[in-house]
């Protein structure tokens, strides 16, 4: 199947609906600035939690001057919700810092520059590209990575691989796309454990599912309905006063 009919069946399967963390800071407070925070916040936290520290933060500070002028008590108690606030705090107060001194106060548009700043990596980096400036790239995280290797898309041990596999693989125009794609469908269906194999439109072409997964999952549903049919033959289910 056509990478792009691939990411159209994952977007039908979702229905319009799951839309990520980023996505949504991008849409209420469309600042790079505010993108690249939400990046690094979200770090193994959860998307609400993400959003709402998000929301706590720029609703007391709204550039990186003021966040770099703030101090680390007042910003770890803002994203409280959020795993390893305290370092977080910690990071985004440097990175402000950075900003303000280095950028004069302007996000820089550009992967390297990005990376250079403190606690970006290239994930990072590649969201701020995608979600705060609109530009053709493709972060990997773990689910996109996970999907990719298990539809067969790629074949990599790296996310850094998966981001050059899949660049080859994706006309330019759908990159924007792939990482809100992919991560919405990873957190609905392509679950990292208990893929819901049984809604998601790509079993047909999906090298996981082929290669025995899908067959046993089949083979364990079947296995559990004819153990239900005996079970009812011979007296019934779940009758009540059975020891
Ligand atoms: S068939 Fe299962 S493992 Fe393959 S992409 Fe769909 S949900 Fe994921």
């Amino acid at each position: 199947m056509d990478p792009v009919e691939i990411l159209r069946s994952m977007k039908d399967a979702l229905g319009g609906g799951g839309e990520t963390a980023l996505a949504a800071v991008e849409e209420r407070l469309r600042d790079p600035f505010a993108v690249l925070i939400a990046t690094v916040l979200s770090h193994r936290t959860r998307d609400e939690r993400t959003s709402e520290a998000t929301m706590n933060l720029f609703g007391r500070f709204r550039t990186p001057q003021e966040l770099a002028a703030a101090g680390e008590a007042e910003v770890s108690e803002l994203i409280r919700g959020v795993g390893f606030y305290k370092n977080k705090a910690r990071a985004i107060i440097r990175i402000a810092n950075e900003i303000t001194t280095k950028y004069g106060g302007r996000v820089p548009r550009d992967l390297e520059a990005l990376m250079e700043l403190p606690s970006v990596g290239r994930k990072t980096a590649n969201c701020v590209l995608v979600y705060g400036f609109g530009l053709e790239a493709i972060p990997v995280d773990t689910h996109v990575h996970r999907i990719s290797n298990r539809l067969g898309l790629v074949e990599t041990s790296t996310p850094e691989e998966t981001e050059l596999r899949l660049m080859e693989k994706f006309p330019k125009a759908t990159w924007t796309d792939v990482n809100d794609t992919f991560v919405s469908f990873g957190k609905e269906i392509c679950r990292p454990v208990g893929p819901r194999c049984p809604i998601c439109p790509l079993t047909e072409i999906c090298k996981h599912y082929n290669s025995g997964f899908g067959q046993t999952r089949k083979m364990k549903r079947k296995g559990m309905d004819m153990d239900r049919k005996e079970r009812a033959k011979s007296g019934g289910e779940g009758k009540s006063g059975e020891l």
